[in-house]
């Protein structure tokens, strides 16, 4: 993957105190093909690199990371920024109904995820919504989503056969406004190509129904075609957002790159899938992740050059290597995780650790708890835990405030960690694990 790659060329200068330029320089020609390759336009990857290079060049390099997963981050953090690292909310403070007017060529999948984002407002937001269809183009394009309607619990506006899009509008508006709701969402007709025609009528629609909300919908698989469709858009109706869908397919996330930079809009959701929960706010993070083909890995290493000592992970790493994890270790381990957010957040980093869910659910309040209960015990109940009866517990519950139950659980969460420090070792995780903290 990228990562590996741009690890390849930067951890021959390990040990040096700051990139250099040419080194930098070396390493952001394989960025520039790497993006390239995943479909993002040149223009963008070539601003891009420059930006990229000027932000290494003379960085220090933190102790805890190699340079590779240095320059990593700073190309991981240019992405997301670059994909718009601002929140991507819809905009529905107006006067009610506010109109959402979703535009994009046939078979994008407007009038799917018109019905998605209809049943999320509906459902997390508790708005009344009403949908209409205006695509009078297509046969029975009205019926489809008349049929989503049902199957997501939103109300369509009745079919009137023999209306132009404009009238359609206009009559969904007006019945909107006498019925209450809060928003009108209009599906518009498509064409296989960008014309005048269908600019016309998109201007049209918008004039009479004054949208506060014109979403692009965009096939993330269609790559370099999506961005010149976002270009032909954008230049004739006002947009105020992208919808990437078919983020469930193979797209390499160079459109979703491209997309923002061209529209100079938020991209507010990714459709995942046919279904109709299949939507998601768009995770700029994930998209950058899915480049650098390298998951979360980043963050992890962010928090560990943040918080973790090198010799604490270097002792806990030399234990755990003979299968060794006792209670001393665990205090330490919730120390590093309650400074790198807490159990959950280390979990789902790991994919490892995925066995972990339960301890991970402990919150910060939690892992105070549980420093307190372990610091009630002596050295020798920590090392060997096995050690600590009824009556231990009950010594150790009075010392740190807490209750036996409490004792037991921390002993059962021990065990459990011990068991997936061993599976996780077995599954050579182990390893990965403690070459990020080396
Ligand atoms: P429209 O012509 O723009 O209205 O497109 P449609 O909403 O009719 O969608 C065309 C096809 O794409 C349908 O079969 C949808 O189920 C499918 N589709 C839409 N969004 C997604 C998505 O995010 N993922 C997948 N896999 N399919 C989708
Ligand atoms: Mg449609």
């Amino acid at each position: 993957s990228l990562s590996d790659r741009l690890s390849g060329v930067f951890d021959k200068l390990r040990g040096r105190g700051a990139l250099s330029e040419a080194d930098v320089r070396a390493a952001m020609r394989e960025v520039r093909v790497a993006l390239l390759e995943a479909d993002v336009a040149l223009p963008v990857a070539r601003e891009f690199v420059e930006d990229v290079t000027e932000r290494a060049v003379g960085e220090e390099v933190v102790r805890s990371v190699t340079p590779g997963q240095m320059v990593v981050k700073i190309v991981n953090d240019a992405l997301v920024e670059l994909l718009g690292a601002e929140s991507a909310e819809l905009e529905l403070n107006t006067a009610p109904p506010a109109v959402i007017m979703m535009v994009g060529l046939q078979g994008s999948g407007k009038t799917t995820t018109t019905a998605k984002i209809a049943k999320r407002l509906t459902e997390k937001d508790r708005k009344k919504v009403m949908m209409a269809s205006l695509d009078v183009a297509r046969p029975a394009a009205q019926e489809q989503l008349a049929v989503l309607g049902e199957k997501a619990g939103v109300d369509t506006l009745p079919i009137v056969a023999g209306q132009t899009p404009t009238d359609i509008a206009k009559r969904a508006l007006q019945a909107a406004k006498l019925q209450g709701y809060d928003v009108l969402m209009l599906d518009t007709a498509g064409r296989l190509h960008v014309d005048t025609q269908l600019m016309d009528e998109m201007k049209a629609v918008a004039g009479a129904s004054n949208p506060t909300e014109t979403l692009l919908v965009v096939d993330s698989l269609t790559g370099q075609d999506a961005v010149n469709v976002a270009k032909g858009f954008g230049t004739e109706v006002p947009l105020t957002g992208v919808v990437l869908t078919r983020m469930d397919g193979d797209a390499r996330g160079g459109a979703a790159l491209s997309m923002r930079k061209v529209t100079g809009k938020p991209i507010k959701f990714a459709g995942t899938g046919e279904g109709l929960d299949a939507l998601e706010p768009f995770h700029p993070d994930r998209v950058a992740g899915r480049i650098l083909g390298m998951g979360d890995v980043v963050s992890l290493v962010e928090k560990a050059a943040e918080t973790v000592k090198v010799e604490d992970a270097e002792k806990l790493a030399k234990k755990m290597e003979k299968g060794k994890f006792d209670l001393d270790d665990l205090r330490l381990q919730i120390k590093q995780m309650k400074a790198m957010g807490g159990l959950g957040a280390l979990a789902k980093m790991m994919p490892g650790m995925k066995g972990m869910k339960q301890a991970g659910d402990v919150d910060d309040k939690a892992l105070t708890r549980l420093e307190a209960m372990m610091s009630s015990m002596t050295a020798e109940e920590r090392q060997k835990p096995k050690l600590i009866n009824a009556k231990r517990k009950i010594r150790i519950a009075k010392g740190s405030g807490t209750t036996v139950q409490e004792v037991n659980k921390l002993l059962k969460m021990h065990q459990q960690m011990e068991t997936a420090m061993k599976k996780l070792k077995k599954m050579g995780g182990f390893s990965k694990l403690a070459a990020m903290f080396g």
